[in-house]
């Protein structure tokens, strides 16, 4: 049996009170503000622990209570700012009653003020498969504009943080991520990396806008819904290889168009794919050709006024493929190739710079200009005109075969001799069978031309963002 021989009070243990150790750290240090921490283990349950923080060789301090952590430690994170703790070599020494305990000294070196950060990736667009990469490049400066190194910046994509490694941009996640680096509260410039799927299927919704004189729906020029849904699927024919090419550089473009379903407020549309204009009031009523071709009230519309129902009807080219199936007069059909970012060039497609802030209305919108003959529409025109806009250029030239549509796996001639005589630039020789043609079956997209879609697909301006329109 023990006998407790030798027993103390609690107010016996306060005389008792000892420091067995304390330091001091600095926990976080950034260009203004930061923390420095304190703990001390002290014995004795005291009342009040207190650590005064000194600058040896500026010869003032700063005193601040402990607060108890758990039974014997007392600790605290003291916030700082640079005008109160400047750099320099600071001490602390902890007190409890009348006993003092010197901890460590600490160095206190406060970053550098950052003035702004520049970004910069070397490729605007990878692929999702958590290994291709674009690498980030990052520049911090100074006041004075000297580059800054050992910066702790951070890294956001979609306004989240990111940890990557060498500053290697990798994702599985296709779509686009716009990146930014964050230093406290200095923000640089945003940088947006396209990662795609390698073997994706490009789901392009469609709007077909269907010019009509007022008629009732499925009357004249007001093309009905079967109508339109047939056009869609001749598209989707053609653009996936399903006209029966027997020509071996054949190819599916790896392209789908689909009915788009939403207005451009996001309202479901009550005929999908499809926005009917009443073009009576474009009918200007000029009669002189080329002004406009139309004359007043004839129930057709001349090339200048159906430009001006285009500019003022067209939708969204980042969100919508346009089609404009027009009843007119003048019977081109017509549409242009588009725009590809500068540093991302196409051969015979015009670029604009790579931050360009392109605006449809100011710039260019896209549109698929169709020419019905009232009533029906041919498919093969159609085709014919999407390939233009996804960046095809006529696999024929007029000049002497100067100009090229830069695939050589299509065949091209000179359309401007009598003969239609071939072109250097030409692999092989399945006549007159590519919808890029104006003769012949037109059956055929090519390897070559499947390779400029899918450029477009990445570096076209509207189209590199089509792609993901949820339309
Ligand atoms: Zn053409």
């Amino acid at each position: 049996m023990f006998v407790c021989i030798f027993s103390c009070s609690e107010d016996e243990e306060k005389e008792f009170v000892k420091i067995t150790d304390a330091y001091l750290t600095v926990e976080e240090i950034g260009t203004e503000y930061g923390y420095l921490y304190v703990s001390a283990n002290v014995t004795g349950n005291p009342e009040q622990v207190w650590a005064k923080i000194f600058y040896p060789s500026l010869g003032y301090s700063i005193k601040y209570q402990l607060f108890q952590a758990e039974t014997n430690r007392f600790h605290r994170h003291i916030s700082i700012n640079r005008n109160n703790f400047p750099d320099g070599i600071i001490g602390c020494e902890i007190t409890v009653a009348k006993i003092t305990y010197l901890t460590n000294e600490v160095y206190l070196e406060w970053q550098t003020l950052v003035s702004n950060i520049q970004l910069n990736i070397s490729d605007r667009v990878i692929l999702a498969n958590n290994s291709s990469c674009s690498t980030l490049e990052i520049k911090v400066f100074d006041n004075n504009q000297n580059e800054l190194s050992n910066i702790e910046y951070q890294i956001y994509d979609n306004d989240e943080q990111i940890y990557i490694q060498n500053n290697q941009f990798k994702t599985n996640i296709s779509g686009f991520h716009n990146l930014y680096v964050k230093f406290e509260n200095v923000i640089s410039n945003e940088k947006v990396v396209d990662a795609i799927n390698p073997n994706y299927e490009f789901e392009i919704p469609v709007i077909f806008h269907i010019v009509n004189l007022g008629e009732p729906i499925g009357n004249g020029t007001n093309l009905t819904q079967s109508k339109v849904h047939n056009l869609l699927t001749q598209l989707n024919n053609g653009f996936s290889n399903s006209f029966g090419s027997t020509n071996p550089y054949a190819k599916d473009m790896g392209i789908v168009f689909r009915l788009a379903q939403l207005d451009q407020n996001n309202i479901p549309l009550s005929e999908i794919g499809i926005n009917r204009i009443n073009g009576n009031s474009y009918d200007d009523g000029s009669p002189q050709f080329p002004n406009s071709v139309d004359i007043a009230s004839d129930g057709k519309l001349g090339p200048n006024e159906i430009w001006k129902l285009a500019g003022d009807h067209y939708w969204n080219p980042r969100k919508y493929l346009n089609i404009l199936i027009f009843p007119g007069q003048y019977s081109e059909s017509y549409s242009d190739t588009g725009y590809v970012f500068e540093s991302y060039p196409l051969n015979g497609i015009p670029t604009r710079p790579d931050d360009c802030d392109c605006n449809p209305d100011s710039d260019f919108f896209q549109m698929c200009f169709i020419h019905s003959n009232g009533t029906s529409v041919d498919y093969k025109t159609l085709i014919h005109e999407v390939g233009h806009a996804f960046s095809l250029l006529h696999v024929f030239s007029t000049d002497n075969c100067n100009s090229s549509d830069y695939c050589p796996d299509t065949y091209s001639y000179d359309r401007n001799t009598s003969d239609w005589s071939p072109c250097p630039d030409n692999l092989t020789g399945e006549l007159h069978d590519n919808y890029m043609d104006y003769s012949g079956v037109r059956n055929t997209f090519s390897k070559n031309q499947r390779e400029r879609i899918r450029h477009v697909m990445k570096y076209g301006i509207w189209l590199s963002e089509l792609k993901y329109s949820t339309k």
